[in-house]
């Protein structure tokens, strides 16, 4: 089932206060904050743990008001925990490369490093469009900031922000398992993405597709359209003129 449980019932500790009570109960699924104020939670399991959560989302945690709640029935999705959804997970980056071919490299932040895909194409957010991402060596953190030129290339810092892990599994299971869904609050990335994986072994091969939701922008190219670096202005050619003329 979906509740809206809506009141006094932001930051008052109400999420992480239904996921205790939910993981105490053996109740799947996810609580976030809605932008109106409400908080939303997502519950599948046992009909009499999901009545026994339901009972507490009436009343919440010491401090929250509840004024009204909202219970419709939807289908399962299938979910291996119980999750706060909308916090952030860490960084994330999008660096364009320029070295015996030129590509894009997104870094996640999972477990304090950098998981890292080289994506020929680069991201788009049409969600019709399939590019590959071939995963590639994990970064440290520190390597976030680097833009300038590299022996014969360069590397400028195409996209930057924060992101949320998504999905049904946890991380970094999800990644293991080869299909992960994060969202996105870049510059010029933003909203649901999934990479999934279509070949394993030494390099294994992905799948990056932009996930149907407010931030899809069908038909758009945004590698062509928005070139420039977030951190300079500059584009690749630019700096690569500038270092190597
Ligand atoms: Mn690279």
């Amino acid at each position: 089932m979906r509740v809206r449980v809506e009141g006094g019932v932001q930051g008052v500790g109400f999420r992480e206060a239904t996921r205790r009570r939910a993981r105490a109960l053996g109740v799947l699924g996810w609580v976030r904050n809605l932008q109106d104020g409400a908080v939303a939670v997502h519950a599948e399991g046992p009909a009499e743990a999901v009545d026994a959560l339901l009972d507490y989302l009436s009343r919440g945690p010491r401090g929250a008001h509840v004024e009204h709640v909202e219970v419709q029935d939807v289908r399962r999705e299938g979910h291996e925990q119980f999750a706060i959804r909308g916090v952030s997970a860490g960084v994330f980056v999008v660096q364009q490369h320029a070295a015996t071919a030129r590509h894009f490299d997104l870094r996640l932040e999972v477990d304090g490093v950098m998981r890292s895909w080289a994506v020929p194409k680069g991201p788009s957010l049409d969600p019709a469009v399939k590019r590959l991402a071939v995963e590639v060596e994990e970064h440290s953190l520190a390597h976030n900031r680097f833009e300038g030129a590299t022996g014969n290339g360069g590397v400028i810092v195409w996209d930057r922000g924060t992101y949320e892990q998504g999905g049904r599994v946890r991380w970094p299971e999800a990644i293991e398992r080869g299909h992960a869904v994060f969202v996105l609050h870049g510059e010029k990335l933003r909203g649901g993405f999934a990479l999934q994986r279509t070949r394993p072994g030494a390099k294994p091969q992905w799948l990056l597709v932009k996930r149907r939701d407010d931030d899809a922008r069908p038909g758009s190219d945004v590698v062509a359209e928005l070139p420039a670096s977030v951190v300079s202005g500059r584009t690749l050619d630019e700096l690569l003129e500038s270092a190597h003329g």
